[in-house]
C-alpha cells in the first residue's frame, strides 16, 4: 500500500512530489513527464507574475486568496532561487524562465517516485483507494488528483480528474476552453481576410479590459488580448477599441484616411469597406462619415465560439471549489485531494496558471 498516490506528473503533481519526503507515487500516462511545462511559451515559460491578485483568476476569490496566503508569487520566486533555477524578469510585470527545460530537468532529478506509461482508468474506495490502471491496481491511503484540464489532448490531457470527482458526487463546473482564440459570426468574416495582421488594441469583456495585441486569423481573432478575454467571455458581446480618439489623427485635410490613422493600412482599407466608406482625403469627410469612422473606437461583436480545446492553453471550469477545503481535501471523501487546473480556478496569461498549480500543491503539502 502506498501512502499517497498522485495522478499526473504535470506542474502541480511534480511540484508536490519535489516537496514530499513520504511514501508517494506519481502515475503518469505519458512517456515523458511535464508535457505542458515543456511546451509552455515555446520553451520560455511564464512562471509567475509580479502582480498577483485574485482578480487575475476566474474562480472563487475567497478560496484563491486563502491558498495564496501560504504560497504566493514571492514564495515561488524564493523557491526557484533557493533551488538555483534561473528567473528572468520579462517586460514590466512578468517573470519567466530562460528555458522551461531547466525546470523540467530539476523535476526529473528531484522527483524520483514516478511511473510513466501508466494510465489511470478508474478509482474505487474502500477503507483505502484502489486505483485502476492499464497496468493493474494500486492501493493508496491518500489520493491526489493532479491530472489537469482537458485542453491540448495531444499533450496527454484527459478528463480522468472530472470522472473521479463525479464518481464521488462532486459538482463539476462545465469545463470550457480558455486562453483561446475566438471564432466569428458571418458579420465578422472580414476578420479572416486580415489573417496575419496584428496590433495593440483595447479589448473589453464585461468589466475586464486588456490593452494588448490582437491578431486576426483565418479562423477569427486571437492574440494575447483576445486570449485573456476568452477567459471571461461566455456569451454575448466583446468590445474592441482598435484606436482611441481617432479625430486627433485626422488633422491633415489633404491626406487619405488610410494614411492618417496609425493602424495597418490593410486593416483600415478593409474596415472602410465594412462601414461602406471610401478611402478619401480627410477634408472630404462629412460629420456623418466621421461618426461612422468612430466605430473604430468601440467595435462590438458577438463571437460565434472559440478555437476549441485543442487550441486552448487552459480549461476554465472544473471541480467546484465549494466542495474543497483549504487543505485541498474533498469535503465529501476523506483523503481525496485536488490540485492544479482540474479545479475551477483559471488564471489569465502571464504565469498565473503555473502559480496556481504550485500554490495549490504547496497548500496540500502543508497539510499532508
Ligand atoms: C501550450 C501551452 C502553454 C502554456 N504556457 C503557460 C505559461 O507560460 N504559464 C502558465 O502559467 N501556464 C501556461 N500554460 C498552462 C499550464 O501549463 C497549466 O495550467 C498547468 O500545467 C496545469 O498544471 P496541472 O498540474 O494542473 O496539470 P498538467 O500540467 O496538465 O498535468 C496533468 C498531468 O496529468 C496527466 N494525466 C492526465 N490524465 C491522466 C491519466 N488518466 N492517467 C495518468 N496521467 C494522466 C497528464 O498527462 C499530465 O502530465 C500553458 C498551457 C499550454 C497548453
Amino acid at each position: 500500500m502506498v501512502d499517497i498516490v498522485i495522478i499526473g506528473a504535470g506542474a502541480s503533481g511534480l511540484f508536490l512530489g519535489s516537496l514530499l519526503k513520504k511514501n508517494y507515487l506519481i502515475l503518469e500516462h505519458n512517456r515523458e513527464i511535464g508535457a505542458k511545462i515543456k511546451v509552455s511559451g515555446g520553451g520560455k515559460c511564464n512562471i509567475t507574475n509580479k502582480i498577483l491578485s485574485t482578480s487575475n483568476y476566474r474562480g472563487d476569490n475567497k478560496f484563491i486568496k486563502e491558498i495564496f496566503k501560504n504560497f504566493d508569487n514571492k514564495d515561488l520566486l524564493n523557491w526557484l532561487r533557493e533551488n538555483n533555477l534561473e528567473v528572468k524578469e520579462l517586460k514590466k510585470n512578468q517573470y519567466f524562465f530562460s528555458s522551461s527545460e531547466v525546470l523540467l530537468n530539476f523535476f526529473k532529478k528531484k522527483v524520483k517516485n514516478i511511473k510513466t506509461n501508466i494510465e489511470v482508468l478508474d478509482v474505487e474506495k474502500q477503507d483505502y483507494f484502489i486505483i485502476k490502471t492499464n497496468k493493474g491496481d494500486i492501493k493508496a491511503k491518500k489520493l491526489v488528483i493532479a491530472s489537469g484540464g482537458i485542453s491540448f489532448k495531444k499533450l496527454g490531457a484527459s478528463d480522468i480528474g472530472y470522472k473521479i470527482a463525479k464518481k464521488f458526487t462532486h459538482n463539476i463546473i462545465t469545463p470550457k476552453p480558455a486562453l483561446v482564440g475566438l471564432t466569428t459570426q458571418p458579420s465578422e468574416n472580414w476578420f479572416k481576410k486580415l489573417s496575419g495582421i496584428s496590433f495593440k488594441a483595447q479589448v473589453r469583456v464585461d468589466k475586464k479590459i486588456f490593452n494588448q495585441e490582437i491578431l486576426f486569423s483565418h479562423k477569427g481573432i486571437t492574440g494575447p488580448a483576445i486570449l485573456n478575454a476568452s477567459l471571461w467571455w461566455d456569451r454575448g458581446f466583446i468590445e474592441i477599441s482598435f484606436l482611441k480618439n481617432i479625430e486627433k489623427y485626422l488633422k491633415n485635410p489633404n491626406k487619405q484616411i488610410s494614411t492618417q490613422l496609425p493602424l495597418p493600412k490593410r486593416f483600415v482599407k478593409e474596415f472602410l469597406n465594412v462601414i461602406n466608406l471610401e478611402d478619401k482625403k480627410v477634408k472630404f469627410l462629412s460629420k456623418e462619415e466621421i461618426k461612422k469612422l468612430k466605430l473604430l473606437e468601440n467595435y462590438k461583436f458577438a463571437p460565434a465560439g472559440t478555437f476549441g480545446f485543442e487550441r486552448a492553453e487552459v480549461t476554465k471550469g472544473g471541480v467546484d471549489t465549494l466542495e474543497i477545503g483549504f487543505d485541498m481535501q474533498s469535503k465529501i471523501i476523506k483523503n481525496l485531494y485536488f490540485i492544479g487546473e482540474v479545479l475551477d480556478v483559471t488564471g489569465e496569461l502571464g504565469g498565473y496558471n503555473f502559480q496556481w498549480a504550485f500554490s495549490s500543491a504547496f497548500n496540500l503539502f502543508l497539510r499532508l
